[in-house]
């Protein structure tokens, strides 16, 4: 790709070209309305080139987009940046070599947020891409390439993206980011566990070397994975949807409870150490910025009248994890009674209210629930007469998923598309309507993709089509790769795309399976 390979030639470019003048910041961020910008600041040099950390896009809108950087000259150990703020400036143009730019401006990067910036640019044409590149002192980022939304309402042809999750760098390398920075997509979507918090080391080492508490931690944490070359050139290729599970602050944690329950003290802070961290990391909007332990990262984003996209959190909201285990005799259709509680829930009240008026008023062709657990029920009991369920998906949460499935049978929608991370494992399930009766009509189709490195490399298996405990499946593997879904009006296509190793850095992408969801016919069928 033009961009992600090219640093040397645009940072001589750039110093010749110039970006704004000395002084010149001409346009400043609404958000940084009432701060100073330090006059000199960007022409002091820092301790080292400052954009070690790439550039990245997200959340686009028929008019805006959120371009994203971070300041860190030494990335591995903090981030090695001056106590005290730095303007960088950006601009955004039509054109590969940023000859005919359209926007230019400056922020403030601040060491309360590790010296990132978020630029919402507004004013921006519909259904085009820019390039995008930013400048401290005498120092350019590479160029990155970004895309706007189609105009809103508007019937589109067709849309691309690729799905993601799932990229523990000690499990191996991104072959699969690699080739996905090579697709012709229009954005990307990453459904969690961009990060990994534990210690350890296998195919690569992670810094620091132990779990991760602290906001340097976290911070050191990030700038490792995303000092990974595949993983920026994805990012400097296409905006970006992200949202998270569990890893992003601590394995198996539900709301306030971390991994072991039974000891929450400074959880809370844990927290909102991590999902601050995570913000710095990610192109997001103000709206998302953290209080205290709290980011709402739920909220749609809509592609013309082609597809709408419900993003979901079920980690921030969701009570404590069902029971594992209780005596075989007191399940009810597969469930502990005490999962049945009805007060449980995996999304939160106000997030299922939403995400059901999203629904409702949706006029999308599909309708998309960008989603972190699997959604549809599954039997994890092979005995075909014993039907178990109860974990930390939603099969642990099911009267809150009953809601959704109610709402989905009630209306008559058949367009609901869930796309799902977090097993490390590929999926095709029709959604059914109840956890009793998962050969019933479905309401909607769920994709499970699998990891980009989670897992490492493992002996290859592949199963087509159910089996007595789930009729509902259709498909299963367990290869490392991506999921590209291509839409249009009457159909919905998903290419597990697999790459054959994550020990090697580069390595082919090959679709191994394709299915295909109809328009008005929820359910999945092999193309
Ligand atoms: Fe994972
Ligand atoms: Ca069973």
């Amino acid at each position: 790709m033009e961009n992600a390979k090219s640093r040397p030639a645009t940072r001589h470019l750039f110093s010749r070209r110039g970006f704004l003048t000395g002084l010149g910041a001409s346009v400043v961020q609404a958000s940084l309305i009432g701060q100073a910008i330090p006059r000199f600041a960007s022409a002091q040099r820092l301790g080292g080139y400052p954009f070690t950390l790439g550039i990245a896009s997200g959340d686009p809108l028929p008019d805006g987009i959120v371009l994203w950087t971070r300041l860190a000259p030494d990335p591995l150990n903090g981030g090695g940046m001056p106590s005290r703020s730095v303007a960088v400036e950006w601009q955004i143009a039509l054109d590969s070599n940023m000859q005919q730019v359209v926007q230019r401006g400056a922020v403030l990067a601040t060491p309360a947020l590790g010296h990132s910036v978020h630029v919402e640019v507004n004013g921006l044409e519909a259904s085009r891409w820019y390039w995008y590149q930013f400048k401290v002192g005498s120092d350019v980022s590479q160029i990155g390439r970004t895309r706007t939304a189609p105009p809103e309402g508007t019937s589109l042809d067709q849309l691309r993206f690729a799905f993601i999750s799932c990229q523990n760098y000690v499990n191996g390398y991104y072959p699969a980011l690699q080739r996905m920075a090579e697709e012709d997509l229009e954005f990307c979507v990453h459904l969690g566990d961009y990060i990994y918090e534990s210690g350890g080391s296998g195919v690569r080492a992670h810094l620091p070397a132990r779990e991760i508490f602290s906001i340097d931690d976290y911070r050191t944490r990030y700038a490792q994975y995303k000092s990974d070359p595949a993983l920026q050139a994805v990012h400097a290729n296409f905006p970006w949807l992200m949202t998270w599970d569990d890893h992003e602050v601590e394995n198996d944690y539900a709301g306030f409870l971390p991994e072991n329950a039974a000891d929450t003290s400074g959880f809370a802070d844990r927290r909102a150490r991590a999902y601050q961290v995570y913000y710095e990391h990610m192109p997001l909007r103000q709206a998302q910025i953290p209080t205290g332990p709290y980011l709402q990262l739920y909220r749609n984003i809509s592609f013309g009248s082609l597809a709408q996209f419900s993003i979901m959190d079920t980690r921030q909201y969701r009570s404590a994890r069902a029971p594992a285990s209780c005596p075989a005799n007191t399940r009810i259709n597969g469930y502990c009674p005490a999962a049945l509680d009805p007060s449980r829930t995996i999304e939160g009240d106000t997030q299922r209210e939403w995400l059901l008026n999203s629904l409702a008023n949706s006029k999308a062709n599909w309708n998309v629930m960008a989603n972190q657990v699997p959604f549809a029920p599954a039997d994890g009991n092979p005995d075909p007469a014993i039907q178990q369920y109860g974990n930390e998906k939603w099969d642990g949460y099911p009267v809150d998923r009953q809601k959704v499935l109610d709402f989905l049978s009630a209306t008559g929608l058949k367009n609901t598309i869930v796309l799902t991370g977090d097993l490390h494992l590929s999926y095709v399930r029709d959604v059914p309507p109840d956890y009793v009766n998962l050969d019933a009509t479905p309401v909607g189709t769920e994709f499970i993709g699998t990891s980009v490195s989670s897992g490492g490399d493992r002996a290859i298996a592949t199963t087509f089509g159910g089996d007595v405990n789930n009729p509902h499946q259709h498909f299963y593997n367990n290869g490392h790769g991506y999921v590209l879904c291509t839409i249009t009006p009457q159909l919905w296509t998903s290419d597990f795309r697999v790459v054959p190793s994550v020990l090697v850095e580069d390595a082919p992408v090959s679709t191994l399976a394709s299915f295909v969801v109809e328009q008005g016919r929820a359910g999945a069928q092999r193309a």
